[in-house]
């Protein structure tokens, strides 16, 4: 950063802040990861100068040749992982993807059914505050009042009545697999097509650690920033020619202009390390370790919603603790430097400022070399937090070994 920080010192100050804030705090927000020192080059290169709207090949600018050669490698890398046939690798972000998508399956006014936001979708499937509540007619669906999961029946028979032109299947806040090949029986059965949203679930779907929706969904959206550990971005996946072509022409002309080629590069450089034969170590290292933090945290009283996790997340219900806060819960341990976020939970009762909730992701620290028996040890200190709020010295002792854990663990040391 010598040329940052000579000319920009504010800004490089800023940057030196963050830096910091992430070396020094245990990362356990679901949808966040570090990516590679290679990653972080590719999205810092001198590609974020060069305008290619259009696709390889087929560009609106001259001098595209170099950055043509890396949107095929990424496109290219992205088909191999999923088993796709086409990807567009252009979106600036997952919300950019479901726009895309949405647009190409459906007319504004037409029916779309999704999981509802406070059951653990995500604003982009349908919430009244986002473009997909505001341009489509949306009914959602959630999770069974029981068993806190998806009531595949409940779908199958809404989907009947509702007779929906797009069903999304995915989610941001649920710890369970998800029955794509159910979702898309249902789907095609009332003449819907089905749009997976695979977003933090990507990187144990590349790797065969959840089923994919790749063979079954009509469109599967994803962001390449969570488990599967790119550059913060989006990514459409179909197999079918013709809705491939719309998919393209949704984002560019559709949706967005230039392609940010320079996080494309990001992307390629991530879906290469995802293809490497170790990121399946790291897939099942993240499993392990989803499983360690919620024992750890269901030793010390806290429920689990629908009882554990397949895959990098849980949910976890407060009230048992003493009916503690999401907000609450979020700012203790952000003192003593566990990163999380609060979170509405199935049948909330509070507001989404407040919650009963936290949500907790295991991609992060498995990233940064956490084993099984530390994120255990990392439960049950979030578990002694939320139990202790008004415990100055606990939160003392706990921020310590905190500290301890962390220096086991040094982040981009070379940096
Ligand atoms: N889809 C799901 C399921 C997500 O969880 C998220 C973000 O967390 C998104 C889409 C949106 O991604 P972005 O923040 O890149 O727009």
């Amino acid at each position: 950063y010598e040329h940052l920080s000579a000319s920009d010192p504010e800004v490089f100050s800023a940057i030196s802040d963050e830096l910091r804030r992430q070396r020094s705090s245990i990362e356990l927000i679901a949808s966040e990861n570090f990516v590679s020192p290679a990653v972080m080059e590719a999205v810092g290169s001198p590609l974020t100068n060069k305008y290619a709207e259009g696709l390889p090949g087929k560009r609106y600018y001259g001098g595209c040749w170099a950055v043509d050669e890396v949107e095929n490698l990424a496109r290219e890398r992205a088909c191999r992982l999923f088993g796709a046939a086409h990807a567009n690798v252009q979106p600036h972000s997952g919300a950019q993807a479901n726009y895309a998508a949405l647009s190409a399956l459906a007319q504004p006014g037409d029916k779309i059914m999704g999981m509802a936001l406070d059951n653990g979708g995500h604003l982009t499937h349908g919430s009244p505050a986002n473009f997909s509540g505001k341009l489509y007619d949306v009914v959602s669906y959630g999770v069974d009042e029981k068993t806190e999961r998806i009531d595949y029946d409940a779908v199958a028979a809404q989907a009947q009545a509702e007779k929906p032109k797009v069903i999304i299947a995915g989610a941001s806040a649920y710890p369970r697999i998800i029955d794509f090949e159910r979702f898309a029986e249902i789907a095609h059965s009332v003449g819907a097509a089905l749009m997976v949203d695979m977003a933090h679930i990507a990187g144990l779907v590349a790797t065969g650690r959840h089923p994919s929706p790749v063979p079954c969904a009509d469109v599967v959206t994803t962001t390449t920033h969570k488990t599967l550990r790119g550059p913060r971005g989006g990514l459409i996946l179909s197999n079918d020619d013709e809705l491939a072509k719309r998919l393209d022409s949704a984002v560019f002309p559709g949706s967005q202009g230039g392609p940010l080629e320079h996080v494309i590069a990001g992307k390629a450089v991530a879906f290469g390390e995802a293809l490497a034969p170790d990121f399946a170590d790291y897939a099942d290292a993240i499993l392990v370790n989803a499983r360690a933090l919620g024992r750890g945290m269901e030793s010390h009283g806290l429920r689990l919603v629908s009882g554990g996790t397949d895959n990098h997340l849980l949910l976890v219900d407060l009230t048992p603790a003493g009916d503690v806060t999401g907000r609450d819960a979020e700012r203790a341990l952000d003192e003593v430097g566990i990163t999380v976020n609060k979170n509405t939970i199935p049948g909330e009762k509070r507001s989404p400022f407040v919650t009963s909730g936290i949500r907790v992701g295991s991609a992060a620290v498995t990233t940064r070399g956490f084993s099984e028996q530390e994120c255990e040890r990392v439960g049950e200190l979030i578990g002694e937090v939320v139990g202790g709020l008004d415990k100055p010295d606990l939160l003392d002792r706990v921020s310590m070994e905190v500290r301890e854990l962390l220096a086991v663990h040094p982040l981009y040391p070379e940096l």
